[in-house]
């Protein structure tokens, strides 16, 4: 039996961050970024030994203080080189004589699960590496110097995260190649690929699990470390109707949806929208919506509701609310929702800025009884859940 040692990459230099720290070495709550997947890493029961490969330039602070976060796993830290690929290689230099499986993870993912890191290792049993993938909730279009050029299917494609795992000599067998070859991967299974006949198992993905790349995304992950851990929790209730009637559009969650009635309001009358926008106002105590978006306002005439729950996220967030889950359920006798639950549930994070596994919408007919029995109306019933942070 082998082990399994997982090579932590932070050689990052965070230049798209503009801060001035390497991008490993950002304070997240007053700890390095790159301590929390360590710390992860450490607790992980698949894995048995960790090497940090950082920076040249902070290597003596790794060797003071990175044991601290790893105190029984990690075995080395080495510095990298300037592009990703040399900085795994500098780390599989270092690998234990008795490891046989690798797990590779970027430090700008400080919120990798444990489970994730479990399943990855894992399907290494039935393939030569894994990878988490995630589903695509957008429209996947290829590019031509600004024109649109085709459309992809996206159910066939995957969005690909770390911790990425291989086989010792899979994985060494691939960068021997590449040496010779000239080739430069973006990630390390795309040098697995390259090997005749290999197989990368893909694993379920997670949503919190994003890379740090922009301001926008370290606010977000400064925020989720600080509501991890507040114990001020909030929950918020929202409710709303409209009346369904010929010659208007059905939008529900920001999906249009085909049908020969549709809702009546002063704005696109998405009252999915409405109701998780009052529960989230409600929250906090900040009213309802109709105090922020009044229906007399000309400026809301037939605005689209998610730009209305974007700006309440805004609301939330400047006064320190990190938005924790929203669960919704419509309430209507026709159409089906389900053909239409993704999408609304993609615009609704997107709308919000949070994961879309932290939003649920469900739909509910009342078997022909009040008002939305008898198809007068749509009604939506709301609850949220918001932390306080900072
Ligand atoms: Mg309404």
């Amino acid at each position: 039996m082998g082990t399994v040692t997982a090579i932590l990459v932070a050689g990052g230099r965070g230049v798209r961050l503009g801060e001035d720290a390497p991008k490993p070495l950002i304070a997240l709550n007053s700890r390095p970024l790159f301590s929390y997947s360590l710390q992860t890493l450490e607790r992980s029961p698949v894995i048995d030994s960790i090497i940090l490969v950082c920076g040249a330039d902070w290597l003596d602070y790794a060797r003071n203080q990175a044991s601290q976060w790893a105190p029984e796993k990690l075995i080395d830290v080495t510095s990298g080189g300037i592009e990703r690929p040399d900085s795994v290689k500098a780390g599989l230099s270092r690998l234990p004589k008795d490891c046989n499986q690798i797990a590779i993870h970027d430090a700008a993912r400080p919120f990798v699960k444990i489970s994730m890191i479990s399943d990855a290792v894992a399907a290494l049993d039935q393939a030569h590496g894994s990878v988490p993938g995630l589903p695509l909730a957008d429209t996947l279009r290829r590019n031509e110097a600004n024109f649109a050029a085709g459309t992809a299917d996206r159910n066939r494609y995957v969005l690909t995260q770390t911790p990425q795992c291989f086989h010792r000599d899979v994985l060494e067998k691939a960068f021997q190649r590449a040496d010779q070859d000239g080739f430069s991967g973006t990630d390390d299974a795309s040098y697995v690929e390259r090997l005749p006949g290999s197989r990368i198992a893909i694993v379920p993905g997670d949503p919190d699990n994003f890379k740090i790349t922009t301001p926008h995304d370290l606010e977000r992950a400064r925020m989720m470390v600080e509501a991890s851990a507040s114990t001020d929790f909030r929950i918020g209730e929202g409710f709303d109707a409209h009346r369904l009637v010929a010659g208007c559009p059905l939008i529900l969650g920001g999906v249009e949806i085909p049908n020969p009635v549709g809702l009546l309001g002063h704005s696109d009358a998405d009252v999915l929208c409405h109701g998780i926008g009052d529960a989230l106002l409600g929250s906090v105590g900040f009213g309802d919506l109709g105090k922020h978006f009044p229906d007399h306002d000309p400026a809301y005439k037939g605005i689209s509701s998610l730009l209305l729950l974007g700006k309440i996220a805004d609301l939330l967030s400047a006064a320190g609310y990190w938005i924790s889950n929203v669960d919704a359920t419509l309430i209507l006798e026709s159409p089906k929702i389900a053909p239409h639950r993704e999408k609304m549930i993609a615009n609704i994070a997107h709308a919000l800025n949070i994961a879309a596994d932290r939003v649920s919408v469900k739909a509910t007919t009342t078997e022909g009884m009040g008002f939305e029995g008898r198809g007068e109306g749509v009604s939506c019933r709301a609850v949220v859940g918001v932390k306080k942070t900072g």
